[in-house]
Parts: C-alpha cells; structure tokens; sequence
C-alpha cells in the first residue's frame, strides 16, 4: 500500500518536501501537491525578479519533480475554502504544510496607510503578473521614491524601478506591466537601512548588480557608509562594505536616474494630506546592540514611500500558529500527529531558494520515521468533485506556459510573457472559453 501524502504549497518548499519523499521512502508512495493559483512554483514564478533569469531557471528543476511517478500537481485548490485540515487528514496519511510567507510586514509608522505607500510585496507581485494583483495596481508617476529595507527584496524593487522598461523588455513581465515601466516617471530613488552598511541584509552579488545599472547613478554618502573595524567582518559583509564605499567616491554622470543608499535613518513617519509627500527619519546609533534614535531628523520629499521590511507567514485554520515568531511551532517539520511543515512557514522568510531543500529534506526524515501508509479514509478527489471542485492538473499547467511562449512570440519579446489574472490562464487551458466570461480578477 502507497504512502499518501498532501503537500498544501507548491513553491520550492513544497516541489522540495514533494522530491524528498519521491527520494526517501523506502516503499511505494502518492503524493498531492496542492496549489491555491493556477500555476505551481510559488515565489520562482511571482517572487524572483524579471531579470534574475538565472534564478527563474530553477523552475526548470522543479518542474522535473512535478514530472515524476506518483507525484500530481492540482492548481486552483485553496486550503481553507475547498479543504480544511481535517479534509486533508481523512484523505491523507500525512499532510506537509509549505504555504510560504506571503504577506507583508508593517513598519507601524504614522502615514502607513496614506495612499502612495505601499508594500513591496504588492510590487513585486505587480511586476511578476500574480493574479491577485492587477496590471493596473501601480502607475509609476511618482518621482521620488523611498524603499524602506536593506535586503534582497529591496534591492530587487530598487533595481526594477531604476531600469529602463527596454532593459526589462525580454523578460516575462506582463506587457501591461511593461507599458507602465515604460511611462515611469521615477527619477529619484533612495533606499534607507535603519542601521550601518555593516548590517545590511542584502547579498554582495545582488549589490554589486545595483552599481552595474547603466540608466542611473547609484551612490553613497561617506559618513554613512564608515565602517571601524573591518577585521571582524565575514567576507561577505566586507565586500558588501567595500562596494557601498566605492559609491560614495562616485562622481554622477547625469544619468536619467539617481540611487541614493542610505544607512542609519529609521522611518518615523510618513507625511502627506491626502497622499504621500515625503518621509521623516530619524538618525540612529545601537545602542546594546539595538537601535536607538538620536533626536536628529530629516525629512526626504516623495511621492510613494514603499516598505521592503520582510515578508511574514499568515496562520492557517486548524493548524498550530505562534503570533510572536509567526511560524508554525515544530521539532524538525513535525507539528502534531500525522501533520509537518516545510519552508518559510517552518523557520521565517529567510535564507535562498536552495535552503529549502535541506529544510524539506529534514521534514520528510521526521514524517517517514513516524507515519505508517493505511490511515487515509477518502479520496480527496470525490472529496473535491463533491463539491463542484476541479483541480487544474499539471497538463492544464503545460497549456498555459505554451501561451505564454505564444504570446512572447506574438508580442516579439523573449521567451515568455506572463499572462495575467485567472481568466486569460483558464482560458488558455480550455477551462473557460473566453476570458470575459469569467469575471473573477
Ligand atoms: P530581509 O532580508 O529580512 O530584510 C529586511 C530589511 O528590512 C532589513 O534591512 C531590516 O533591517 C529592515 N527592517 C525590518 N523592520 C524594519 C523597520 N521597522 N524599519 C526599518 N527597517 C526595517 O527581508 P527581504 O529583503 O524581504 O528578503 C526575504 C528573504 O528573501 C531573504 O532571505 C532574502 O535573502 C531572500 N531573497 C533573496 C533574493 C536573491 O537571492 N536574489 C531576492 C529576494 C529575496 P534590520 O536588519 O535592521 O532588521
């Protein structure tokens, strides 16, 4: 008898639990992967920026575990409204929960919801075509743009808005998305750590990219970018130091944007009437080891403010959830009886796609050494039919990368252009026969 196992996410902690399992068990075993959207691959399709092709052609891998025996792909499956918990523990022996961390973390400044600052998960949802972010969520009119965050998520929105739409034109992004790089008319943008460049969360690779854009002027300013003691530092942290110095030797060179990086200022509120006009900040030192204001401010002015704070994962119906880590509490994946987490939901958003492997890895070690094939009632398939609920399967998937190909074709752009919202996807898998006819975003 097969191991029958659900893994509710199909982003690449959830292809990687998926693979561990096709790898680790020793006998026969069936394993779901469920998806809320259409597509599978999670945050390689909609969280990987445009031109980080090299990093999208992981998807290439995972698409090899979708492809294998006694794996199924089934898109467009919610948990919490199609199937519960206790669906998922009647049809399966064992359920993998790798729902990711898909929402955004608030800054708690006054202005926060004042139109014209915005989370850069929206953007980047925005500029990778998710269905649940229309095309014609951001108009980028705005000329003075401040990120708030210096990671990797902040780098890459750093880098959309200060590339020409041309520089993006042979990626996937939506061609809406693209008519709208196009009209930018961002000129100035400053992105703002609250401590040193010392502690800056971003990668060197990912930074060095930033002094590479050929259509603006990145650069520092010399007292921010002061380091004492370099010796202490890991090599990483070094070179990202080295190259932040650099930039602030830089001469400008008139190009039609501007970058600013800026270190040791904490955002203490965002000010504008009816929308954003500006942001103030406040000078900060550690103090301990945290950060501390220094009663120094200044105001920069902008027309959208934008929060690149990190990502924080959302609790789900029946399954554990503790507020303060926002994780899901579990020894080594296991989180109750016949129940395991994987991913972002299992150890906070941090760490590459890559870690997700070992981390998936660990979890299927502990649900193999304590489940037995044979608990599994029903199937989830009557279960769902019974309900008036038909999976998308992974050949419905193939149909919709092959119009994105099309399209690409079609529009003379690249290898893929994503289309956007649930309807053009669907039709495109022959689920609905027009677009229109299916009013869901
Ligand atoms: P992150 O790496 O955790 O960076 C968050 C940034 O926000 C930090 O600079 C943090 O500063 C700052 N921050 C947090 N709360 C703040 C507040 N209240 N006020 C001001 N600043 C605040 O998160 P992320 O950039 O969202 O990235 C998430 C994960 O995805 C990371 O592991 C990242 O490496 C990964 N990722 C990788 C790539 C890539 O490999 N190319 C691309 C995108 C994302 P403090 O350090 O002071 O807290």
């Amino acid at each position: 008898m097969a191991l029958r196992v659900a893994v509710v996410g199909s982003g690449p902690a959830g292809i990687y639990t998926a693979e561990a399992l096709t790898k680790q068990a020793q006998g026969p075993v069936e394993i779901d992967v469920l998806e809320r959207l259409p597509t599978p691959y999670g945050l390689v399709r909609y969280g990987v920026a445009p031109d980080h092709t090299s990093i999208k052609s992981i998807a290439g891998y995972l698409r090899r575990v979708l492809e294998a025996p006694g794996v199924r792909f089934l898109g467009g499956v919610e948990f919490g409204s199609d199937v519960s918990a206790d669906d998922l523990l009647s049809c399966y022996d064992a359920v993998v929960y790798c729902t990711g961390a898909m929402v955004d973390r608030r800054l708690g400044v006054p202005g926060e919801d004042l139109p014209g600052s915005v989370a850069a998960t929206d953007f980047v949802n925005w500029y990778c075509g998710h269905p649940d972010v229309p095309p014609d969520t951001f108009s980028l009119d705005a000329e003075d743009v401040v990120v708030i965050g210096v990671g990797n998520v902040a780098v890459d929105v750093v880098r959309v808005l200060a590339k020409g739409a041309e520089e993006l034109r042979d990626t996937d992004v939506p061609d809406e998305v693209l008519r709208r790089l196009e009209a930018s008319r961002v000129r100035r943008i400053h992105m703002v750590g609250r401590r040193g460049p010392e502690h800056a969360k971003f990668t060197l690779k990912e930074l060095r990219e930033l002094g590479e854009l050929i259509n603006a002027d990145v650069l520092t300013f010399p007292h921010e970018v002061e380091v004492g003691d370099l010796t202490t530092l890991s090599r990483q942290t070094r070179g990202n130091v080295d190259v932040l110095r650099s930039w602030s030797e830089r001469v400008p060179a008139n190009r039609p944007r501007r970058l600013e990086v800026r270190f040791w200022l904490r955002p203490v509120e965002i000010l504008g009437v009816s929308r954003v006009e500006g942001i103030r900040l406040e000078r900060t030192r550690l103090q301990d080891g945290r950060v501390v204001g220094t009663n120094e401010f200044e105001t920069i002015p902008a027309d959208m403010v934008m929060r690149s704070v990190g990502y924080q994962s959302v609790a789900l119906a029946g399954v554990p959830f503790d507020s303060t880590s926002m994780t899901v509490p579990n020894v080594a994946g296991k989180v109750s009886d016949r129940q395991y987490v994987a991913g972002w939901l299992k150890r906070g958003p941090t760490g590459v796609i890559g870690t997700n492997k070992s981390d998936a890895a660990e979890t299927v070690r502990t649900l193999l050494a304590d489940t037995t094939p044979g608990t599994a009632r029903i199937r989830l398939d009557d279960l769902l039919s019974a309900r008036g609920v038909t999976p998308l399967t992974y050949q419905d998937w193939l149909a919709i990368e092959t119009a994105e190909a099309e399209l690409a074709t079609a529009l003379k752009r690249g290898e893929r252009v994503k289309l956007v919202g649930r309807p053009a996807m669907l039709a495109a898998c022959g689920r609905v026969t027009h677009p229109a006819q299916d009013a869901t975003p």
